[in-house]
Parts: C-alpha cells; sequence; structure tokens
C-alpha cells in the first residue's frame, strides 16, 4: 500500500493483523459438488462445501473446529472441538467460496447454510456478526433469507434468536420425534429435551413469523416406520414445521445406513396426508466424502484430535462437551 504514508503503513502494521483463511485444498465430485479444505491462521483445518443445483448455488460454512456435541451419526462428531471460529472466518468461507462458484460455474452464490463442522448456536455471536456482514450492503449484500442456520438443538439459543428477531432462517437436525430414540443418537436432547425444543421454536416463530424447517434423516431399521413417521407428523403440528427427509451417507465404521427408498416414499406419503410439507433431500457430493454429517477433515492431518471416550468432559447442564 505505497500510497500510504510510511507512519500510517508502520501504525496499520502495528495496530491490525490480517488473518485470512487459506484454501489448503479441494475435491470436486461427479455431481459438480466442491468440497474445500480450509487452513486457519493457527493451522486449524475445516471444510466448506460448494453445491451447485438447477437453479442454487449454495455455500455449506463451519462455524467451529471439531465439534463438541457427538452425534452418533455424523463424522465431525467424532472430532474434538478446538475452537470457535471467529466472525471473519467464516465470512471468508462464504468469500472463497463466492469466488469459486464464479470462476468455476459463471454464477455467484445464492444461498448460505451453517451446516458445514460445528454447532453454530455454540458460537452465537460469532455466527450472528458473520451474517450481519454477509447481508450488509458493504458486504455481499445477500438477503438473510437466503442464509439457513441449522442446530442440533439447543433450546435456551433457539430462544435467544427468537428474542434478537433473527431475520434467517433456522433449521433444526431432529431425526427422532420421541426423547428415548433422539438421545441415542443426539446427546444434545438429554438436556434440550422435544418439550423444551418445541417451547423454543414456538417462541421463535411468535417473534420472527419464520417457519423453522425440521430437517430429518431416515435411518435402516432406526426410525423408518409408521410409527416414527406418526410421531413426527405430531411433532410438526405442535411447532407448525415443515420437513427435509435427508438422505444419509454412512460413515466409515458407523453403525447406521440409509433406509430403503421404497420405505422412504411411504413415510413421506405419510407426512403429506397429514398435510405436512415435506421435501425429499438428496445427498450430494457422496463419492468425496462432501455430504452431511461426512465432514472430517479425512485427507488432511486432523488438527482437531479424534475423541477418546464419548462420555469425557460433558457438561451436566447442557450436556455439551467442555473440550
Ligand atoms: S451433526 Fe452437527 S452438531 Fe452433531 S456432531 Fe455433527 S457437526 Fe456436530
Amino acid at each position: 500500500m505505497s500510497n500510504l504514508s510510511k507512519a500510517i503503513r508502520e501504525k496499520l502494521g502495528n495496530d491490525f493483523s490480517i488473518l485470512p483463511v487459506a484454501l489448503d485444498s479441494y475435491q470436486v465430485s461427479r455431481d459438480r459438488t466442491i468440497k474445500n479444505v480450509y487452513r486457519l491462521h493457527d493451522g486449524n483445518i475445516i471444510e466448506g462445501v460448494l453445491i451447485p443445483a438447477e437453479t442454487r448455488m449454495t455455500a455449506c460454512v463451519s462455524s467451529q473446529a471439531g465439534c463438541s456435541l457427538s452425534c452418533t451419526f455424523c463424522a465431525t462428531g467424532r472430532l474434538e472441538r478446538v475452537r470457535n471460529l471467529e466472525a471473519a472466518e467464516i465470512v471468508d468461507q462464504v468469500v472463497l467460496m463466492n469466488d469459486q462458484s464464479c470462476e468455476k460455474y459463471g454464477f455467484p452464490l445464492s444461498n448460505i447454510v451453517y451446516m458445514g463442522m460445528g454447532e453454530p448456536l455454540l458460537n452465537y455471536q460469532n455466527v450472528l456478526r458473520s451474517i450481519e456482514r454477509i447481508t450488509s450492503p458493504d458486504g455481499l449484500g445477500m438477503s438473510p433469507q437466503r442464509i439457513t442456520v441449522s442446530t442440533a438443538g439447543i433450546s435456551k439459543m433457539i430462544h435467544k434468536l427468537g428474542d434478537d428477531e433473527v431475520k434467517f432462517n433456522l433449521a433444526l437436525s431432529l431425526h427422532a420425534a420421541n426423547d428415548d430414540k433422539r438421545n441415542r443418537i443426539m446427546p444434545i436432547n438429554e438436556h434440550n429435551s422435544l418439550d423444551t425444543l418445541a417451547d423454543a421454536i414456538n417462541h421463535f416463530h411468535k417473534k420472527t413469523g419464520t417457519r423453522v424447517t425440521l430437517e430429518f434423516i431416515v435411518f435402516n431399521h432406526f426410525n423408518d416406520e409408521p410409527e416414527d413417521a406418526r410421531q413426527l407428523t405430531a411433532f410438526c403440528r405442535r411447532i407448525k414445521a415443515k420437513v427435509n427427509l435427508i438422505e444419509y451417507n454412512p460413515i466409515e465404521g458407523g453403525e447406521f445406513q440409509n433406509a430403503r427408498e421404497d420405505k422412504i416414499e411411504v413415510f413421506k406419503n405419510y407426512l403429506e396426508k397429514n398435510g405436512i410439507i415435506v421435501n425429499i433431500r438428496r445427498s450430494r457430493g457422496k463419492d468425496i466424502d462432501a455430504a452431511c454429517g461426512q465432514l472430517a477433515n479425512k485427507n488432511k492431518p486432523a488438527s482437531a484430535r479424534m475423541k477418546q471416550d464419548p462420555d469425557e468432559c460433558r457438561d451436566s447442564s447442557t450436556g455439551q462437551r467442555n473440550n
């Protein structure tokens, strides 16, 4: 910046640090999905996924390095949470994927989902700050209606989103509409039961006018029976939600498989017959481990250590881990 005086350059150098997120490597899937590996200034590695579709170009961003919530079906859940990402580190992912999208596919991002590594509502302030910058006219100027934050279900923070009257969309990764089953796959549910989640979501809806989307992976022989569809319908009615049924991508050494196609169809029909808006979301980038639940720094030395004991460090009040 030689157009600035030496004194100002010195002051800038002394008072400010620029710590950009750098693209480390990327893989392109057969379906054109791109999984990006990003290196943070302290050497931590995170992942972000660019997902092209007919009318959309979506960036899936990470909000934490690793994750503390240990959902049993998720590859990221096997990594320890190292740290929260700064707001700027989230915005950097968006900017880098926007540039990548323009360069490779000829048009910019249309949507952003906070569904990468980490639980966004456990990094609340930085996630909201990043959205402020992404939506600001001085930033990317994107509409908040094109942004979705997805949570595993932290009731207190969903309530706070309502109090803060946020304008973006909220998705809840539900995957089971009864507490016993949900406890088995998502330990966070032990301290954030379906009752408390329903209360928080109703508060969110009342304050923001936004309908929450429930994400529901249909697992083979776990939650693919008519009784599961009935329970999901009852929960949807309590909170006026719509549903995305998500195709699952089995993870190495994991216990779950995707449900059979015919069972998913029956499940979907049951919801529709009962007046629930439902979409089936096919997974993208499966061949490069870029699909939902598969982000785990597989091809890089993970900066986040693998968890040893799933119960270690759990906070007794929230059920979240303290690592
Ligand atoms: S599903 Fe989300 S909240 Fe659960 S372990 Fe994976 S990244 Fe964390």
